[in-house]
């Protein structure tokens, strides 16, 4: 009988992975054809600044509509973009989009008197190891009328496992420029303290697995607290991930976090719910907001 069964299950585990093969093929196919056809587009997330009530950093998101499909999320497809050599030509549109938009944006908001937040964009690993992607990010940047201090760049721990040494010669270029470097999903996989102190990062973003318990007593508090205090005593900023409730969101206050980022103060935004934001944002503050 277990001979039987155990036969039965590895005949099912071929068929899913043979259903899985198949998919992961499709999903390459189109994603080779996504940049061609335009399938592309961001999504940009405030973030709260707690001290002012003010949007200071906002991150750009990437969006897929694959035709037929739907909308894929980026969790699924970096990953093969990687594999398949694409991360560096979908990562240069990334970073030309998300700079033409907050170019487009600094201008209508300069018109008011008001100063456009800085936009942090996801990069790649891989990306950090092409020689290209330093005259790539000062063009994007000079070509939407932007300075250094309007970007961000962030990034994963995943990146130090490579070749460290090539990634921090990078890191150090971009942060010469005047660009501000953030360690993203600080506290999952691969993390280390070590890279707090070898690595130059303005700024650490600390994963929405910790957040989600912060307003419960015991560890999961205890663990942010540490975190954000060690942030601060490095030089460090903290943005927290994946804020969802406003009893987190005051955890974080007490706690002195200085930015928070999540469902709880505002969804990833299309270009224009952007501005509509951005643009009221002097009557904006974190404990009017509801959960979107
Ligand atoms: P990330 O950089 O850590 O981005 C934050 C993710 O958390 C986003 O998912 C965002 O929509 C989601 N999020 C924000 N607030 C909340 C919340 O309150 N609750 C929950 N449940 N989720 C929240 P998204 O857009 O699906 O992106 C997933 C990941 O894909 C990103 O994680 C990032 O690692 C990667 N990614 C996204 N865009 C790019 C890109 O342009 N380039 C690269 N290399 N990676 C990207
Ligand atoms: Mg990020
Ligand atoms: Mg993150
Ligand atoms: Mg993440």
């Amino acid at each position: 009988v277990a001979r039987t069964a155990g036969g039965a299950q590895a005949r099912w585990f071929t068929q899913a992975m043979q259903a899985q093969a198949q998919d992961r093929l499709q999903l390459e196919g189109r994603l080779r054809e996504a940049l061609e056809q335009n399938q592309f587009s961001l999504v940009f997330q405030p973030q709260l600044h707690l001290a002012s009530g003010k949007v200071q950093h906002m991150e750009a998101l990437l969006r897929w509509e694959c035709p037929g499909v739907g909308f894929i999320g980026p969790q699924i497809f970096i990953p093969v973009a990687e594999d398949l050599g694409l991360i560096g030509r979908i990562g240069e549109w990334v970073m030309r989009e998300a700079c033409r938009e907050v170019g487009r944006l600094k201008r209508l908001l300069a018109a008011r008197g008001q100063p456009v937040p800085r936009v942090a964009v996801n990069v790649s690993a891989h990306q950090l190891l092409d020689a290209k992607l330093v005259p790539m990010v000062q063009s994007a940047l000079a070509e939407a009328g932007l300075g250094p201090e309007s970007l961000e760049i962030e990034i994963t721990e995943s990146i130090f496992l490579n070749d460290a040494e090539r990634a921090l010669a990078t890191l150090e270029e971009l942060r010469a420029l005047g660009i501000e470097l953030a360690i993203d999903d600080f506290g999952t996989g691969y993390s280390s303290f070590s890279y707090l102190t070898q690595f130059p990062f303005d700024r650490l973003k600390i994963d929405r697995s910790l957040i989600m318990n912060i307003d419960q007593p015991g560890k999961g508090h205890a663990i942010v607290s540490a975190i954000i205090a060690l942030a601060h005593a490095l030089g460090m900023r903290v943005t927290a991930e994946g804020m969802e409730t406003p009893a987190q969101a005051h955890a974080l206050q007490a706690l002195h976090c200085d930015d928070i980022q999540g469902y709880g103060f505002s969804r990833p935004l299309r270009p224009v719910a952007l501005e509509k934001l951005l643009l009221a944002r002097p009557a904006f503050a974190a404990a009017e907001r509801s959960v979107a």
